[in-house]
């Protein structure tokens, strides 16, 4: 038999997402969800799981599930139903957890991902179905196991992805689409450090070519991108490696280790017929009607690779940019405000507002830790900024000191620059002077020239700066001293 070589592999991936959803109180019951509230204080005889007591459906639980299905083209099921899926584990006091199993609520939709500029793929949506949380464990080694009740019942949605995607770095950007799309609906926080947004990868591998599935495992623990990639590219090399010892691959859930970098084994994987699925008695079918789809269509907010594609046609930025901007909602939306204040809107006025966005005002609300709604640089403020900069009124240095000083002074550029005296100076006499002045007091800079070392161009122009404090006009500056000098040998003048 010839041994094939790592590369002669594909992998095949298929992403189970957990997000849990904002609604105000649990999904059976009105518990609050609030999350770091003292430990089982947010619970009631219903996630408790009281004998006698009954769960009635959160209808926000549905509203939220219906934005993330019709976002994701879904097929919407008009009446479905209730499971219960059973298993043992201290943190799930009913014994069971209330899903959905035959008939979700949502199957059959798609996310396009974006693999480089203007070349995309769809990652089939298998289905959107509503559950509810389990509690958490908390292993203390000093003391014991202590179990906290607060998120029994807490809501979520599993959306599970056909075996589409092909790589680690797919299955990153599928993720980060699911991320961005529902922080967008505002049905997620989209927070995976606490443990908002969960992904579970179901991964094989087999030659190219081959139209069947190898075996699969299924990877946990995936609590950051990094780690989702991380863990498949492990995942995979084992997998390939193993069939090559001529091994076999054990359908088996696996668990990524972050500290040895490592997957592995948790259990043999269990079928559904572990859980003894059973429609749930105790709730009526979710019944959803046409009238509420389409309230919910109507309402829907651009979503997020729809609205980059806007940003980049509609104010002529590049790909790169718009795919910044638009990664959070409220800074897409802090971006065209501005642009939207601008008196003279042009593509390169444009431009600057974002590149301002992406490098000063993206760094210091990172730096402060603030959302861009506490950003002391209103829109409007901003756009005045840009206008100044674009006329040429100020060159860009004194523009980085404004900046810097409308963070904590909230008058308005044109006023800052009035009092400081800061106006660029375009005048063409004050600049021959000090053109002059520059080439005088250092005449090699001519020798220099003529022999073709061009650097001293960007000498010269900094010199006449340095003269002007920062205000004459730069472009005029280069432009006299090219007259002055004449053609050098590196540069025609
Ligand atoms: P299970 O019955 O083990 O839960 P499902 O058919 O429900 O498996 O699929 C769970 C996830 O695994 C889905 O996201 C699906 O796309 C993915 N998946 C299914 N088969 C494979 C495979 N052979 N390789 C990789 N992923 C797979
Ligand atoms: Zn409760
Ligand atoms: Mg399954």
């Amino acid at each position: 038999m010839q041994t094939a070589i790592a590369t002669d592999y594909e992998a095949v991936i298929g992403l189970e997402v957990h997000a849990q959803l904002l609604t105000a109180t649990k999904a059976f019951c009105r518990c609050s969800t609030q999350y770091g509230a003292a430990p089982n204080t947010n619970v009631c005889p219903v996630c408790l799981g009281h004998p006698g007591a009954l769960p009635v459906l959160n209808r926000q639980v549905v509203e939220y599930t219906l934005r993330m299905g019709i976002a994701t083209g879904c097929t919407i099921r008009p009446r479905s139903r209730f499971a219960r899926k059973n298993y043992f584990y201290p943190d799930l006091p009913k014994g069971y957890q209330i899903s959905q199993y035959d008939d979700p609520i949502c199957y059959g939709g798609a996310v396009e991902i974006e693999l480089d500029e203007g070349i995309t793929k769809r990652i089939g949506i298998t289905r959107i179905h509503m559950e509810e949380d389990a509690g958490k464990s908390i292993h203390d080694l000093d003391i014991d196991t202590l179990v906290d009740l607060n998120r029994c019942g807490v809501p979520l949605i599993e959306i599970v992805s056909e075996p589409d995607i092909r790589s680690p770095r797919e299955a990153a950007l599928y993720l980060q689409e699911i991320r961005q799309m529902v922080v967008y609906l505002g049905i997620c926080d989209g927070n995976m450090e606490e443990g908002s947004l969960r992904c579970d990868a179901n991964v094989s591998v087999r030659l190219r070519g081959s139209d069947r599935f190898g075996t699969k495992t299924e990877v946990k623990n995936l609590n950051s991108f990094r780690n989702v990639e991380k863990a498949l590219a492990y995942e995979i090399e084992r997998q390939i490696a193993t069939i090559e010892r001529g091994g076999t691959i054990i359908q088996e859930t696996r668990m990524w280790d972050a500290a040895t970098q490592q997957t592995r084994p948790m259990r043999t994987k269990e079928f559904a017929h572990d859980y003894r699925y059973f429609p749930e008695p105790d709730l009526v079918p979710v019944v959803v009607s046409d009238e509420w789809i389409e309230r919910v269509r109507s309402h829907l907010p651009e979503l997020p690779l729809a609205r980059k594609r806007r940003l980049q046609h509609q104010y002529g930025i590049p790909a790169y940019d718009a795919g910044v901007l638009v990664a959070d909602r409220a800074i897409a939306e802090y971006f065209e405000r501005t642009c939207a204040s601008l008196p003279s809107p042009t593509p390169d006025r444009y431009k600057l507002v974002s590149n301002w966005i992406m490098t000063d005002v993206l760094r210091v609300i990172g730096e402060r830790k603030i959302s861009i709604a506490e950003f002391s640089i209103a829109p409007e403020r901003l756009a005045e900024l840009v206008e100044l900069q674009a006329t040429q009124t100020i060159n860009s240095r004194i523009a980085k000191e404004l900046f810097a000083e409308m963070l904590s002074n909230p008058a308005s550029p044109g006023k800052l620059v009035a009092e400081r005296g800061v106006v660029q100076v375009s005048d063409t006499t004050f600049i021959e002077q000090l053109v002059e002045r520059a080439l005088s007091e250092n005449p090699d800079t001519i020798d220099k020239w003529r022999n073709g070392k061009t650097n001293v161009l960007g000498f010269l122009v900094g010199q006449v700066m340095k003269y002007s404090h920062g205000k004459a006009n730069p472009t005029l500056v280069r432009q006299q001293l090219l007259e002055r000098l004449g053609t050098s040998d590196g540069v025609p003048g």
